[in-house]
């Protein structure tokens, strides 16, 4: 049987409740991500490491809300300081500076030292739409470098080259800028250039003929999170933007504290010029930072003509001349307490993460050379992807592209009905809720699967 059709048996309720979502929400989601065919299924309760769907369907929750649930559902530490502070009189939302700020401000520039001040945002979307603003008037440079295959948000500026088809991508040495969404402006294609990851010589090549005019490169350290660049391709980015002129962002709003404390900057040993933090940082809750060099974060410090609001202020200087930043709910209180605490948790907890993330790939590894099928289970610290291959390396987009995406996709639905959940093709995050006895339940499903499929 069919996997979708065994997994539809198993999920009626989801499908009739996607069914009613559709009457509320365009293709019944609220974020395109959500969705996958023929109707994502729907779930209800969360604790620990474990999801339950609609139908009382329990599974071993590996996608943790795409990498953001770094402790896994209800942490009762996390409720904890969320409740504390609550109980301090509501939300505290005060539009004004607070103590929270610093305290959490502090502990980032503790595990990121290429960190020199902060700024909150909302979510990664929003941190990385400022890094590269900052960067912009820092340099005085309008255009960005990005990589094929690197996601930062869901904006024009970087929405490009994504997941392109790979007919539409163009020369693997010099990508296309392909857009990926309806109703972009198509601007941002002359204005956001395509770089190749992990190729340096053809980056250089591209940088250099571009270089009056890029104002950034901003790359995610490992592509989705998990396929992590080569050291010595991100030691020549840095060495040539700095030449250059160009600002390097380094976007960690996955990677952070998730591959390490101090996130793919400290495996690399690297000093970028601004960093993106996201989703582990809000444990759970919505947010985004952007750090870095003093210098070029000073860009955003207000001045009296940053008061766009206050004409009668703005007599001698324009407003042009001040970076523009700001967000009702920056800096959110209650998110800061979960956040902080998520991070001091993580300071002894993150390690055991990784270990046992170790100890589920080389299983999975073990048990996929068993059946003879070329696997490999590409990722560092607490976050990989299944991928089917007989390549030694998978560096890119396109690497990626030319692995076995149809068998991949075919075992996911087949695991979802054995109560392993992650959306198919995505990747496997693991959080301090999962365990021995999580790795172990889900060696067992993928052996009952390959066994059906193979044996
Ligand atoms: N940057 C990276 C590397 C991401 O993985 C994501 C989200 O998946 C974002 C930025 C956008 O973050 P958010 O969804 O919080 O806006």
């Amino acid at each position: 049987q069919h996997p979708i059709v065994e997994l539809s048996k198993k999920t009626k309720k989801s499908y009739e409740f996607f069914e009613q979502s559709k009457e509320v929400m365009p293709g019944g989601v609220t974020a395109n991500i959500k969705y996958f065919a023929p109707y994502p299924i729907v779930m209800e309760k969360a604790n620990g490491a474990y999801v339950t769907d609609l139908d009382g369907n329990v599974y071993i929750d590996y996608l943790l809300s795409y990498g953001a649930l770094m402790l896994g559902h209800g942490d009762t530490r996390i409720n904890e300081a969320v409740i504390e502070q609550l109980d301090k009189n509501g939300t505290n939302l005060f539009g004004t500076p607070h103590s929270l700020e610093i305290k959490m401000g502090k502990k980032i520039k503790e595990h990121y030292p290429s960190i020199e001040l902060l700024r909150y945002t909302n979510s990664g979307t929003e941190a990385t739409q400022l890094a590269l603003r900052l960067a912009a008037a820092y340099t005085g440079k309008n255009k960005i470098a990005k990589f094929e295959g690197h996601y930062h948000g869901g904006y024009d500026q970087v929405l490009l080259s994504v997941n392109p088809s790979l007919k539409d991508a163009g020369d693997a040495k010099n990508p296309k800028a392909v857009m990926e969404s309806k109703g972009m402006d198509t601007f941002h294609q002359t204005n956001t250039i395509i770089l190749p990851f992990n190729d340096f010589k053809a980056c250089e090549k591209i940088l250099r003929a571009n270089k009056d005019e890029i104002g950034a490169l901003v790359l995610e350290p490992a592509q989705g999170g998990f396929m992590l660049a080569e050291k010595d391709f991100v030691h020549q980015l840095r060495d040539l933007t700095e030449q250059l002129g160009i600002v390097f962002i380094f976007d960690e709003v996955k990677t952070g504290y998730r591959l390490a404390l101090g996130g793919a900057q400290q495996l690399f040993n690297v000093k970028p010029d601004l960093t993106t933090l996201g989703k582990v940082v809000g444990g759970g809750y919505p947010i985004g930072i952007v750090g870095g060099k003093k210098e070029i974060m000073m860009e955003s410090a207000p001045t009296i003509a940053a008061d766009v609001f206050d004409t009668s202020q703005s007599k001698n200087s324009s407003a042009k001349d001040v970076l523009f930043h700001s967000g009702t709910y920056n800096g959110h209180p209650t998110i800061l307490a979960a956040g902080l605490r998520t991070i001091e948790i993580l300071e002894k907890e993150l390690d055991r993460v990784i270990l046992l993330t170790d100890e589920l790939k080389m299983r999975l590894e073990k048990l996929f050379k068993s059946y003879n099928i070329p696997m490999k289970a590409v990722g560092t610290g607490s976050i990989f992807s299944v991928i089917l291959t007989e390549k030694d390396k998978i560096l890119n987009y396109r690497d990626l592209q030319k692995t076995d995406l149809t068998t991949r996709k075919e075992i996911d639905f087949y695991l979802l009905a054995e109560g392993i959940y992650t959306k198919p093709l995505n990747r496997y995050s693991l959080s301090t809720a999962h365990t021995m006895k999580e790795v172990e339940m889900t060696i067992f499903a993928y052996e009952k699967v390959l066994k059906r499929l193979y044996g």
